[in-house]
């Protein structure tokens, strides 16, 4: 016979299947994504993530004076000649650079349903908060008549959420051209480059911000070992900081898949033993 603590226990959780959004998903097991829960309480709770998502947008907003000024100046390493009398763009990122998904994260992390899974249906959502600093970093660039662009890997099917989410933010979103650049339009692979280059065909790109490296440069040059990745940190360090803005992302990007060589393993057993063996103790 069960105990009225255990009727108790019963009921409530009742109450929270009911009352969960979570609830109508699967619960599976979740081994993998509990990995996850530090990096994600780090970029939900913290004030220390905050202020450095401020510093990062302030001091691009700090550089736009002088990249306005200044008509030879590029952030582009796809912009080669001909640019100076072109009007001056921003390209952001969108996912962790724009638009916090970390509620995507915290579902994961409780259903053990990660990406792809439930991805979809969250960007349809249309309901990503901004990540500090941007709107504010946005707006001043707005006011400073330059064109702001939006360039994603998010599938295209999440077009109009994207665009959605964006404008209910009240950040710039100009409908005079494109300027929401999604992966699978126009036979755009994960690979921004081909984008950058249109970009840069009728506007000089003054600043750059995102949270992987391949927000800056090509995708084949981030697929490297660790070692080797982490070498393009200097190769590029008159660019940190003044004409790229890298946002902090601890929860996912190319940096995981380095580790495992990047090709992720068949299981997570697997992957899960790499991420130990990648620990440096000394
Ligand atoms: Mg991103």
């Amino acid at each position: 016979m069960k105990s009225l603590n255990q009727i108790n226990l019963s009921i409530l959780l009742c109450v929270l299947l009911l009352s969960n959004p979570i609830s109508s998903q699967e619960l599976q097991d979740n081994t993998l994504e509990k990995q996850l829960i530090l990096s994600v309480l780090y970029t939900q709770t913290s004030t220390e993530f905050i202020a450095n998502n401020i510093q990062t947008y302030t001091s691009a907003a700090s550089h736009i004076e002088e990249a306005l000024s200044d008509k030879s100046w590029t952030a582009s390493l796809e912009q080669k000649s001909d640019f100076s009398l072109k009007q001056p763009a921003i390209i952001l990122d969108v996912d962790e650079t724009v638009l916090d998904n970390t509620p995507f994260q915290a579902r994961a992390i409780l259903t053990g349903c990660s990406y792809p899974c439930g991805w979809v249906d969250w960007g349809l959502e249309a309901s990503a908060e901004p990540v500090a600093g941007v709107k504010e970093f946005l707006s001043y660039a707005k006011s400073k008549n330059i064109k702001i662009f939006y360039v994603t890997n998010r599938v295209s099917e999440l077009e109009d959420a994207t665009k959605k989410n964006i404008k209910a933010l009240g950040l710039p979103f100009d409908e005079d051209v494109d300027v929401l650049l999604m992966k699978g339009e126009n036979n755009w692979t994960s690979d921004k480059t081909a984008r950058r280059a249109l970009v840069a065909k009728n506007h000089r790109i003054i600043l750059m911000i995102g949270d992987q490296l391949g927000d800056f440069i090509s995708l084949k040059e981030t697929e490297k070992p660790v070692a080797e990745r982490k070498k393009l940190g200097s190769k590029y360090k008159d660019m940190w900081g003044t004409k790229w803005f890298m946002i902090a992302n601890p929860m996912y990007g190319r940096w995981e898949s380095a580790i495992y060589g990047n090709k992720y393993p068949e299981s997570e057993e697997d992957l899960i033993q790499m991420r130990l063996d990648a620990l440096r103790t000394e």
